[in-house]
C-alpha cells in the first residue's frame, strides 16, 4: 500500500494531487524552490522539502534533487503532475530502481510516446489513423520544401520532441516551408535540445479532440470519453469542454477504441490522453499521446464522476482497474476556463506580480443545480512569479447540458475577482457570451478568426447597460446615505439624498428614478433614444468598498465587479469595461458641456509591456521603421516576445540595452514626434 506520496510539482496540480491523497488517507510531501516558500502546495502538504533556487532547471526538474527529497522524506510513491518531470522516462526508471512507485505509466510507454515521430509510427501500426505526412526526419530547408510539396500544402512543420505548442509552423508554399523549417529547428534546439523536424499535412478547420484513457498493470485499458480543446491561442489551450459538441456516438466510440488499441500496444498502465485532430467531415487523426495527467482533466472528472488521480494512485499501487468500459457513462456537460496571468489587451502577454486581490467564486452546487469547481495553487496576497507557468486557476463548471454549463461559467466569471495582475477573465467572459462559441461552431482557428486584431474588450450589450445603470443608482444612494451618516451633519433619513439620476454608461445616458418598497427597489429608467420607461425590481447586497456587486434584477442574479472612480464606478462585466457616472439631473446638464480631458499620448514611446529582460534591440537611432517591424525582443516567463512598431516612425532615442531588467511601462525607445 502506498503510504506517502511526494509530489514532484508545484502550483494547482500539486494542490490537486494532495486533495485526493488526503481523501485516501495517504500522507503527502511537497517540494519547493525559493520562489515557492510560501506557496499553497507547501502549506497543504504534510511535509515540505526545499529543493533549490527558483529556475525549474535548478530545482523542479533536477532529478537528483527530487531523489534526495524522496530519501529524506521516506515517500514510497511520486506523483509528477504535468510538465516538469512527468514525461521523463529517466526519472521513472530512477524511481523504479529505488523501488518507489511512479504514479504514471511505465518508462517504456513514456519513451514510446515521448517522441512524435516514433509515436506516430506506433499508432499507424496499432491501426490508428494518423495525419498524412512524411514519417522520416528532414535534413535541410530544400528537402523540407520538397517534402512539403509532396505532402501537399498547407503543411504543419513540427519538432519531434515538441510540446507546449513550441517548435511548430504552418506553411502554405515552398518559401514558407523553408523558413518554417529553419525557425522550427531553432526553436526546437533551444527548447528541447533536440532539433529533429518532420512534416505533416495541416488539417483545415481543425478541432482538437482528445480521449482520456485509463489503464492498470494487468492489461486493462478503458476510455473515459473525450474533451474538446479547440479554443487555443499559440497552439495552446484556453477553454476546454467535455463532451465535444461535434462528436456523434459512432465517432466517439471509434476514437475511444483506437485510443485503447494504441494504449494496449505500449502496455499503458495509468491515466493518459490520446490527442486527435478532427476535420470538418469528422475524420480524425492521431496527433500525440500525453503520458500523464492532463491540465484539463477536471472536465472529464465532472462528467464521469471518476477521480483520475485516485485511479492513477491505485494503478501505480498495482491494483486492478475497478471500472469496466460499460461503467463509464457521460453525464451532463463540463467547461474549463484557464485563468492566466496574461494581458488579453496586449496580445496575451504574460504579466506577473502580487495578487493583492484573489476572490474566486464559491465552489459547489449553485441554486440552479450547476456545479462550480476551481483548481488553483494561489491565494490572496500571494505572488505569480516569472519562473513558472502563468496559470492562476482552472475554473470549471458543470451543467446538465452545454448551455447550462456555459451559463454557469458566465456567472462564475462574473464574480471572480483578481486585482493587481493582468488576467484573461474579460477575454474568457467574451468568448462565453459569443454566439459562435454558444453554437459550438469552433475550430482551433477560432481566436485568430474572431479576434484578428487582438482582443480590445467586448461591447456592452445594451440590455446589460440598463441593468448596470439602475443598480449603480442604488449603490450610489447607499453610499451617499453612508457618507451623510458618517459626516454626522444630518441624520441619514432627514437628508435628501435624491432619487433621480442621470447615469452615463459608456456613451449612453439613462434617466433613472428610484423608489423603495419593502426592501426591494423599483427603478424606472428611460434612455436618450428610447423614451419608453422600463421598470425593474432590484435588490442588492453591495456595501461601499465591495468590489463585487451581487444583485437580483427581476428575481434573476446579476453580478459584476466595480472599482470606484470620480463620479461613479468602473464596471467590468462579460468582457466589457465601462465607466459609469452617476449625476443629479442638473449636474448632468453641466457635464454634457464640459470639454473632454485629454489623455496623455504615449504613442511616441515603445513601452515594456510586462516585466522582463531585454534580449535584443533590433533597430538603431535615426532608423525609419515600418508598421509591424520588429523593434525589440523581451523575455518574460520563458517566452520571447517580439515588440513591433504600430506605425511608420523614426527612432529618436533608445533607452534600453540587451540584458536590462525592465518594469512594466518602462521606456524602451522613443520615436520622433
Ligand atoms: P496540455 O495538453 O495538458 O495542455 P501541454 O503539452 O500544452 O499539455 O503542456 C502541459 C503543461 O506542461 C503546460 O502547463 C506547460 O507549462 C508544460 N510544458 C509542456 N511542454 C513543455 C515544454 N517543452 N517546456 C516547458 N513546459 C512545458
Ligand atoms: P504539443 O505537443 O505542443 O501539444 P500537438 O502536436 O499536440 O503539440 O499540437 C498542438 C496543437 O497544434 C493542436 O492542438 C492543434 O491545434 C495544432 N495542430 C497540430 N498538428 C496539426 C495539424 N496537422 N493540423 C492542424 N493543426 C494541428
Ligand atoms: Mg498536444
Amino acid at each position: 500500500m502506498i503510504k506517502k506520496i511526494l509530489i514532484a510539482n508545484r502550483g494547482e496540480i500539486a494542490c490537486r494531487v494532495i486533495k485526493t491523497a488526503r481523501k485516501m488517507g495517504i500522507k503527502t510531501v511537497a517540494v519547493y524552490s525559493d520562489a515557492d516558500k510560501n506557496a499553497l502546495h507547501v502549506e497543504m502538504a504534510d511535509e515540505a522539502i526545499h529543493i533549490g533556487p527558483p529556475p525549474a532547471n535548478q530545482s523542479y526538474i533536477v532529478i537528483d534533487k527530487i531523489l534526495d527529497a524522496i530519501k529524506e522524506s521516506g515517500a514510497d510513491a511520486v506523483h509528477p503532475g504535468y510538465g516538469f518531470l512527468s514525461e521523463n522516462s529517466e526519472f521513472a526508471k530512477a524511481l523504479k530502481k529505488m523501488k518507489v512507485a511512479f504514479i504514471g505509466p511505465n518508462p517504456g510507454a513514456i519513451e514510446a510516446m515521448g517522441d512524435k515521430i516514433t509515436s506516430k509510427k506506433l499508432a499507424a501500426e496499432a491501426g490508428v489513423s494518423t495525419v498524412p505526412g512524411h514519417m522520416g526526419l528532414i535534413e535541410d530547408a530544400d528537402e523540407a520544401a520538397k517534402i512539403a510539396k509532396k505532402v501537399g500544402y498547407p503543411v504543419m512543420i513540427k519538432a519531434s520532441a515538441g510540446g507546449g505548442g513550441k517548435g511548430m509552423r504552418i506553411a502554405y508554399n515552398d518559401e514558407e516551408a523553408r523558413e518554417g523549417f529553419q525557425s522550427s529547428k531553432n526553436e526546437a534546439a533551444a527548447s528541447f535540445g533536440d532539433d529533429r523536424i518532420f512534416i505533416e499535412k495541416f488539417i483545415e478547420q481543425p478541432r482538437h479532440i482528445e480521449i482520456q484513457v485509463l489503464g492498470d498493470k494487468h492489461g486493462n485499458v478503458i476510455y473515459l470519453g473525450e474533451r474538446e480543446c479547440s479554443i487555443q491561442r499559440r497552439n495552446q489551450k484556453v477553454i476546454e469542454e467535455a463532451p465535444s459538441s461535434f462528436l456523434d456516438e459512432k465517432t466517439r466510440k471509434a476514437m475511444g477504441e483506437e485510443s485503447v488499441a494504441l494504449s494496449k500496444a505500449v502496455d499503458y498502465d495509468s491515466a493518459g490522453t490520446v490527442e486527435f485532430i478532427v476535420d470538418k467531415d469528422k475524420n480524425f487523426y492521431f496527433l500525440e499521446m500525453n503520458t500523464r495527467l492532463q491540465v484539463e482533466h477536471p472536465v472529464t472528472e465532472m462528467i464521469t464522476g471518476v477521480d483520475l488521480v485516485e485511479q492513477m494512485i491505485r494503478s501505480a499501487d498495482g491494483e486492478k482497474l475497478n471500472l469496466k468500459q460499460k461503467d463509464i457513462k457521460l453525464n451532463g456537460w463540463a467547461m474549463e476556463s484557464r485563468i492566466y496571468a496574461e494581458d488579453p489587451y496586449r496580445n496575451f502577454l504574460p504579466s506577473i506580480g502580487r495578487l493583492t486581490r484573489y476572490r474566486p467564486p464559491a465552489e459547489g452546487t449553485t441554486p440552479d443545480g450547476a456545479i462550480v469547481r476551481n483548481d488553483t495553487g494561489v491565494y490572496e496576497g500571494g505572488e505569480i512569479s516569472m519562473y513558472y507557468d502563468p496559470m492562476i486557476a482552472k475554473l470549471c463548471t458543470w451543467g446538465k447540458d452545454r448551455m447550462e454549463a456555459i451559463k454557469a461559467m458566465r456567472a462564475a466569471l462574473d464574480t471572480f475577482e483578481i486585482k493587481a495582475i493582468g488576467h484573461n477573465i474579460p477575454f474568457l467572459a467574451t468568448v462565453m457570451e459569443h454566439g459562435r462559441f454558444e453554437r459550438g461552431d469552433i475550430t482551433t482557428a477560432y481566436i485568430a478568426e474572431e479576434f484578428p486584431d487582438g482582443f480590445q474588450g467586448a461591447d456592452l450589450n445594451p440590455g446589460y447597460a440598463r441593468k448596470i445603470a439602475c443598480i449603480c443608482a442604488l449603490m450610489h444612494e447607499k453610499n451617499a446615505v453612508r457618507n451623510a451618516a458618517v459626516s454626522g451633519i444630518l441624520d441619514g433619513h432627514e437628508r435628501k439624498i435624491g432619487s433621480e439620476w442621470v447615469i452615463e454608461v459608456g456613451e449612453k445616458n439613462y434617466e433613472v428614478k428610484t423608489e423603495k418598497t419593502d426592501g426591494v427597489s423599483l427603478v424606472t429608467s428611460t434612455d436618450e433614444t428610447d423614451k419608453a420607461a422600463i421598470e425593474l425590481e432590484i435588490s442588492h447586497g453591495w456595501n461601499p468598498g465591495d468590489q463585487t456587486v451581487r444583485a437580483l434584477v427581476d428575481n434573476k442574479l446579476f453580478n459584476f465587479t466595480v472599482m470606484p472612480i470620480p463620479e461613479g464606478y468602473a464596471v467590468q462585466y462579460r468582457g466589457a469595461d465601462v465607466d459609469v457616472k452617476i449625476r443629479r439631473p442638473a449636474a448632468a446638464k453641466l457635464a454634457a458641456i464640459m470639454p473632454e480631458k485629454v489623455i496623455a499620448d504615449t504613442s511616441q514611446y515603445l513601452l515594456c509591456p510586462m516585466p522582463g529582460v531585454i534580449v535584443s534591440i533590433l533597430v538603431e537611432v535615426g532608423e525609419e521603421v515600418q508598421d509591424g517591424q520588429a523593434l525589440a525582443v523581451v523575455e518574460a516567463m520563458k517566452m520571447e516576445n517580439t515588440l513591433r512598431a504600430e506605425k511608420k516612425a523614426v527612432i529618436k532615442r533608445i533607452d534600453a540595452a540587451p540584458g536590462d531588467n525592465l518594469a512594466v511601462d518602462e521606456v524602451i525607445m522613443e520615436f520622433e514626434a
